[in-house]
């Protein structure tokens, strides 16, 4: 699971996106299950801005994270299927769009045919 990023400025914490890092709640505001995981005593999915959460691209870091997860997966891994590689490697580095794809028309789980749609949709 990709996890949420926590920032620290002078003792008070905030949350930041996961997509462009910039902070998206000051401490203050956080629900107990946010709290919690800035003190480290539980688990929060990476969030996003809303203006990154419109977006469909991986960043170029994504890219390297999904190459190498793809690798552990595909044949000589884990002996997986090239989409199904794909789309596993992206619920492991990108949740949300991992979820945004699921059953859509560039969802490449079950046909090899859309790994075309699956990286363009990630491309753009
Ligand atoms: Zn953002």
């Amino acid at each position: 699971m990709t996890k949420a990023i926590f920032k620290f400025n002078s003792g008070h914490g905030a949350l930041c996106c996961s997509g462009c890092n910039i902070i998206i709640k000051e401490a203050y505001r956080f629900s107990d299950e946010e709290m919690a995981a800035m003190k480290g005593e539980g688990e929060l999915e990476a969030q996003y801005c809303e203006e990154c959460m419109n977006k469909n691209k991986l960043t170029d870091k994504e890219w390297v994270e999904l190459t190498k997860e793809w690798c552990k997966r595909y044949k000589g891994g884990k002996h997986q299927r090239a989409g199904q590689a794909y789309m596993n490697a992206l619920f492991k580095v990108n949740k949300r769009l991992h979820d945004k794809i699921s059953g859509t028309e560039n969802d490449c789980f079950y046909d090899e045919n859309k790994i075309i749609n699956f990286i363009r949709f990630l491309n753009k």
